[in-house]
């Protein structure tokens, strides 16, 4: 089974994506923590990357999709996580699901605030936000015209929502 998660930024993806990938025994691959694990270890995807993660901006589509690519080509079934997260990454990856966290931005911003990531600054927060709405929103409307999407409301207690999860998938 191949599942992925689409959430505004603070919408709970990797919370839930994590358990998510336990309960259908999968992996959780994602693209953040595989960019911040480049990041960390200086690595040439991770020097080319920084600046955009550090401003909010995605990075460059050619970029990301080199560095996931490999892993799914090695693997059957996983709940992705951020990838991908604008229309023109989306093309050759076909996923069974496609769970879109609902989180009004006012709730999001008020969580990543609280959670204080080295890009959980205000600014940095509303070019997400931003980058987030222009970019990856659309993919919304593209999984629903492919019949496999999964709207979850995603402003309630963590175990609500990944019991839904559980039931639905
Ligand atoms: P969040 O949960 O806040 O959405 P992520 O951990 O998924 O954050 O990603 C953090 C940052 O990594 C993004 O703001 C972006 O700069 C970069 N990133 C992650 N996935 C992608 C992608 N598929 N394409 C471009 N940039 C990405």
């Amino acid at each position: 089974m191949r599942v992925l998660m689409l959430a505004p930024p603070g919408g709970g993806k990797g919370t839930q994506g994590i358990r998510l990938a336990e309960h259908l025994g999968v992996e959780h691959v994602s693209s953040g923590d595989l960019l911040r694990a480049a990041v960390a270890e200086r690595t040439p995807l991770g020097l080319q990357v920084e600046t955009y993660m550090n401003a909010g901006e995605l990075a460059p589509d050619a970029l990301v999709t080199e560095a996931i690519r490999p892993i799914l080509k090695t693997r059957d079934d996983y709940v992705l996580d951020g990838f991908p997260r604008r229309l023109a990454q989306a093309e050759g990856v076909d996923f069974d699901a496609v769970v879109f966290l609902d989180v009004p931005h006012d709730v999001v911003k008020e969580r990543l605030l609280a959670r204080g990531r080295a890009d959980d600054t205000p600014d940095v927060i509303e070019n997400r936000l931003r980058e987030y709405d222009d970019d990856t929103h659309p993919l919304i409307d593209h999984y629903q015209d492919k019949g496999v999407l999964l709207r979850v409301d995603g402003d309630r207690p963590p175990d609500e929502i990944a019991a839904e999860l559980r039931e639905k998938l």
